[in-house]
């Protein structure tokens, strides 16, 4: 893999074969026939200046000044990718339920790294209760150090005491109006999003449910504008169709997990424009690992509701619904390697088109966690956060992932 670090002071030209546009919606592209072309991208003081065509066999001037960058033609120029939602907390193996205690920097840093090797180069963390990634953030904030990928905390979460999220958030609320003083303090150590833990967990000992609904849609409608009110957007754990129903009635920016959603609640969230991040591979890899261990009962109750939620994605697809790529990274089974090229692997088993899943996995994922000005596409005016990959690559059928090269601007 090659990285490129461009330089702030130096023009750079990049020669590149790029996606022209995502496949039209509902169809089913295969991926030889995502159109592509190839361009000649100029960057300048870190920003992309313009993108010229380039015909078949008559290559850019390089520049007078400058430096020039002459990717080959079997290889395709793509925004870099986003995952929406991960736990830097966490190791891929273990779990909340074994964390107790802050984890160490370096940790968080190799866990940074193995997601800049597959190209993930912004995440939105979904928040645990020693505010870790916040922590991380504020610390290369301090120091003027830059780490890639971007992290998009949200601190600690918003839940209430005695229901699910005690590891995700600190020691919970008892009334909602006990959220704005969390949401104050959190907006004053700088977190970018609020999260609120809306529902438990997905139960397996009883097929299609999910534990119990932690706030009103009164409640979670004040918690929803006092969040507004500074300017933060608020990310809800909500599993089971009525939290769904509730964290949409309430108008919350993102809906996280969606087990068992309806699709009248589907059609409702493309209306307000609520986004669904379904992370699918937490649960599909919770699945293999009660398999291996002998519980079937439960692997099999598990596989039914992977299986529901990849119906229910392309339903959200066809409803126009944004969805976003989020892999719960750093859960059990979701290792910082493979995770992001495994959702992507579900988004297509479900049906997807590829170029819609480009899309969601870019453009989506940028607008989402609030960096649509530098990230999410290949335009002029954004910045230079691209990757090369093989076009193979749009096929997203493979769990294992690493780009040919990785573009960045450099401060
Ligand atoms: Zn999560």
């Amino acid at each position: 893999m090659e990285t490129y670090p461009l330089d702030k002071h130096t023009k750079t030209i990049v020669n590149a074969m790029i996606v022209a546009s995502a496949a039209p919606d509902g169809e089913r592209k295969p991926v030889d026939e995502l159109p592509s072309r190839r361009v000649s991208i100029c960057v300048n003081q870190n920003t992309v200046e313009s993108i010229k065509p380039l015909s078949e066999g008559k290559d850019f001037q390089p520049p007078e000044t400058g430096k020039l960058i002459d990717l080959p033609p079997d290889c395709l120029l793509i925004p870099a990718l986003i995952d929406c939602h991960v736990h830097l907390v966490l190791d891929g193996i273990h779990g909340f339920k074994s964390l107790n205690g802050p984890v160490p920097h370096h940790l968080i840093s190799s866990r940074l790294e193995k997601m800049f090797k597959t190209g993930v180069l912004a995440v939105r963390d979904g928040g645990d209760r020693y505010n870790t990634a916040w922590d991380y953030a504020a610390q290369s904030w301090k120091t003027g150090h830059q780490h890639l990928p971007h992290i998009v905390t949200t601190g600690k979460a918003i839940f209430r005491r005695g229901r699910y999220g005690l590891k995700l958030g600190e020691t919970g609320i008892t009334h909602h109006h006990q959220a704005m003083d969390q949401i104050l303090r959190l907006k004053k150590i700088g977190i970018n999003q609020l999260k609120v833990v809306l529902s438990g967990l997905v139960n397996l000992d009883e097929p299609g449910t999910v534990g119990p609904v932690q706030f009103s849609a009164e409640e979670l409608k004040f918690i929803v504008q006092a969040a507004k009110k500074q300017e933060l957007p608020v990310m809800v754990h909500a599993s089971s169709d009525k939290a769904v129903q509730i964290a949409v009635e309430a108008g919350v920016h993102t809906v996280e997990h969606g087990y068992f959603i309806s699709e009248e609640s589907l059609e409702r969230m493309a209306e307000k424009k609520i986004a669904w991040i379904p992370t699918v591979a937490p649960m599909a890899a919770l699945s293999d690992s009660l398999r291996r261990t002998g519980q079937s009962r439960r692997a099999d109750t598990a596989s039914q509701a992977v299986e529901e939620h990849l119906e229910m994605i392309y339903r959200a697809y066809t409803h126009g619904v944004t969805l976003g790529i989020g892999t719960d990274g750093g859960s059990p089974g979701v290792s910082w390697e493979k995770g992001y090229a495994q959702e992507l692997m579900f988004f297509a088993l479900a049906g997807l088109p590829p170029g819609a899943i480009l899309e969601m996995a870019t453009k989506n994922g940028a607008t989402l966690l609030g960096l649509q000005h530098q990230m999410g596409a290949i335009a002029t005016g954004k910045k230079p956060y691209w990757i090369a990959v093989k076009p193979e690559f749009l096929k997203f059928d493979h769990p294992e992932f690493s780009p040919q090269g990785i573009f960045w601007p450099e401060s």
